[in-house]
């Protein structure tokens, strides 16, 4: 009988790698300066912090080279990927949400008249458009481009070409802080969850997904999971994330992971049953952290 054992997921998107500087870096979580070898890919490597855990791409290219390479470099490519699969994303966007306790976000929040909700990476703005309809003010940022100039055109949204922190947004401005599957981009994850922090009002919310080192599917995988990437250069756990966030002034008050076996490496209902373990037990391959400003600081 020909019974398969899981086949390797296919890698999410990435540019490829390039010769690019790089430079060795201090931990952004501790600030330690020892690391151990954890995943080696090919062209890049990942270490762990021996202070704090965090597993991180060292060397690590530099932040000007990063920028440049989202701006222009495979822009076209990336908004063709985000197109091709826009409706799928919206869709476990929108589950996303609705795990985190934002039933198509208007609990709490839609008390206000038009609450402010910020999508950092919006993409194509697809989720954006959606809130934009149930009553948000929206706001995106989007570097790529391509990606920018079409939510612009195409979806008459107001979306930022520069990277967040170049915005300048006044403090307090936001209810709602969103960013999906970003921060494993940046150079400095600390600098961009303390800013997420200023711009957020008291009370409001920053939801960051993420995908998880600590999950079964990195464990089984290592250097070929799918997230091992060269555009990765920050792989975080619940453990890790957690202490960034709350070492910014954040309150952790809501952890959701899904995903137990990639889609297509395991029959159907092996599949089910660890996504359902997965989510339970947080061990998932992706995972949403929902944080909050204190209401009184
Ligand atoms: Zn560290």
């Amino acid at each position: 009988m020909n019974r398969k054992i899981p086949k390797v997921p296919v890698k999410t998107w990435s540019t490829p790698v390039t010769g690019e500087p790089s430079r060795i870096i201090p931990c952004t979580l501790c600030h330690g300066d020892h690391f151990r070898p954890y995943l080696v890919c090919e062209g890049f490597s990942y270490v762990r912090c021996t202070g704090c855990g965090l597993v991180q791409m060292n060397p690590q290219p530099l932040t000007v080279e990063v920028v440049r390479r989202y701006q222009e470099g495979h822009g076209a490519d990336y908004l063709s990927y985000e197109l091709a699969n826009e409706s799928a994303f919206l869709q476990l966007q929108k589950l996303a949400l609705g795990d985190a306790g934002f039933a198509v976000l208007e609990k709490d929040l839609l008390v206000k008249k038009r609450p402010a909700i910020l999508d950092v990476g919006c993409a194509t703005g697809a989720l954006l458009e959606t809130l934009q309809n149930q009553g948000w003010e929206t706001t995106g940022v989007e570097i790529c481009t391509p990606a920018q100039a079409y939510a612009r055109q195409v979806r008459n949204l107001d979306v930022r070409a520069l990277p967040l922190e170049a915005n300048h947004f006044p403090a307090h401005t936001f209810d709602v802080v969103l960013a999906s599957h970003l921060i494993e981009h940046l150079n400095d994850p600390r600098g961009f969850v303390q800013e997420v922090h200023r711009i957020l009002l008291p009370g409001g919310y920053f939801l960051i997904t993420t995908p998880n080192i600590g999950g079964f599917q990195a464990w089984f995988f290592k250097n070929r999971w799918r997230s091992a990437i060269f555009d990765h250069l920050f792989l975080f756990s619940i453990k890790t994330l957690s202490q960034l966030l709350r070492s910014s002034g954040f309150e952790v008050v809501k952890v959701c992971t899904w995903g137990g076996l990639a889609a297509g490496t395991a029959p159907g209902s092996l599949k089910r049953v660890f996504d359902r373990g997965a989510k339970r037990f947080g061990f998932g391959d992706v995972m949403l952290l929902k944080a909050q400003v204190p209401s009184r600081e």
